[in-house]
């Protein structure tokens, strides 16, 4: 049977948007599971059932579609509700910390980071986080350290993350310890047994003797952390480091931090896989004769050879002076460009001497002949 988005939240086919809002506000309060704790089962399913009406009716699109097929695509084809379909998380701040723990951690959370890699629709809540950090060019060739902060929900220190007072625990009477749930389907031969996590302990198979006062019971606490990362050095652009425990912590389970680099360009030192390249300016004198330059390259001085006729793009290798190669021994090379200058403004000695050139030029057999 269809199901009656209308009944469930109580309203008229007609309601306005408002009336929907304020229906479903009510509602969420009512079936908010620490107002039922006798039937805290029953008030998270209810919840989810609401939420689920209030996704549809209170987006014109998909009410049009419910009201005149009587279901709703939620994305492929699907027509079963799932959290990553709740796009109002941010609505009901008074209500996050109830679909965070209905629906499972990883929402809500803005400043960069950002939940993935599934978890959704499954029992297991998505714990891993993952956020931006970004560095220089100069951080990933030193492997300097830098500081990342992000929001997590961080294991309750008082109860180890357990969300019982004291830490202490007894047998989940709902699941008989097992933390699965068998639910019986239909009658007679036609029996269908499916096995799900125990709703009351999440599957953990014990419950709290008593509830934890400092986190409520959630096992976590909302935190800001500041993290010191070492930067390997040789580290690529979007590369991903992975700090085990750092994620969200839910249900004495925590999930890992994934730090993503962000390398942006450097205005003079251009990274091409491990080689770094620069350009150096050089006057025709020397570009000419040839001579010697030291160049710096993130505060280390490199001697380098011009060699005499040395022409205007010409690249000086300086081998293994590049950056280092990630989780390998050695280093890519340096490039050095040769930029010959042509000088703007000349005195009238220098072009004297530059007129000599010029005649000289202009002989026979000349090597300034082109
Ligand atoms: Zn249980
Ligand atoms: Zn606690």
């Amino acid at each position: 049977m269809a199901k009656d988005y209308y009944q469930t939240l109580g309203v008229d086919k007609t309601a306005s948007q408002d009336e929907i809002k304020k229906a479903f506000r009510q509602l969420a309060r009512k079936y908010h599971p620490d107002a039922n704790p006798e039937n805290k089962k029953e008030a998270e399913t209810k919840f989810k059932e609401i939420s689920e009406a209030y996704e549809v009716l209170s987006d014109e699109n998909k009410r049009k579609m419910y009201d005149q097929t009587g279901s709703v695509d939620f994305g492929s084809g699907r027509s079963d509700f799932t959290w990553q379909d709740f796009s109002h998380q941010g609505d009901f701040g008074d209500l996050h910390d109830v679909f965070e723990r209905i629906f499972g951690g990883g929402s809500g959370f803005g400043g960069g980071n950002e939940s993935f890699f599934g978890g959704f629709g499954s029992n297991e809540p998505n714990l891993d986080l993952l956020t931006d950090l970004k560095i220089t060019l100069r951080d990933a060739f030193e492997g300097n350290s830098s500081t990342v902060k992000y929001r997590r929900n961080a294991p309750c220190d008082e109860c180890k993350g357990t969300g019982a007072e004291g830490g202490k625990l007894k047998r989940c009477t709902t699941c008989n310890g097992t933390g699965q749930q068998r639910v019986v389907q239909g009658q007679g031969f036609f029996r269908m047994v499916s096995v799900t996590t125990c709703r009351t302990c999440n599957g953990r198979g014990s419950v709290p003797v008593a509830v934890c006062k400092v986190c409520k019971g959630t096992g976590s606490i909302p935190t800001t952390e500041s993290l010191e990362i070492k930067i390997p050095r040789g580290a690529v652009n979007n590369l991903r480091l992975r700090l085990r425990g750092k994620g969200q912590s839910y249900n004495g389970k925590t999930g890992d931090l994934y730090v993503q680099l962000v390398i942006p360009d450097d205005p003079l030192i251009r990274r091409i896989n491990d080689d770094l390249q620069v350009v150096q300016e050089i006057t025709f004198p020397e570009a000419a004769l040839g001579g010697e330059r030291t160049i710096e390259v993130f505060g280390r001085q490199h001697s380098i050879k011009i060699v005499a006729g040395t022409q205007p793009g010409d690249i000086i290798r300086v081998r293994g002076s590049g950056m280092p190669h990630l989780n390998a021994k050695g280093s890519g090379d340096l490039l050095v460009v040769m930029k010959v200058v042509v000088p703007k403004h000349l005195n009238s000695k220098q072009k004297e001497l530059i007129s000599g050139l010029m005649e000289e030029g202009e002989k026979k057999h000349s090597w300034l002949r082109i």
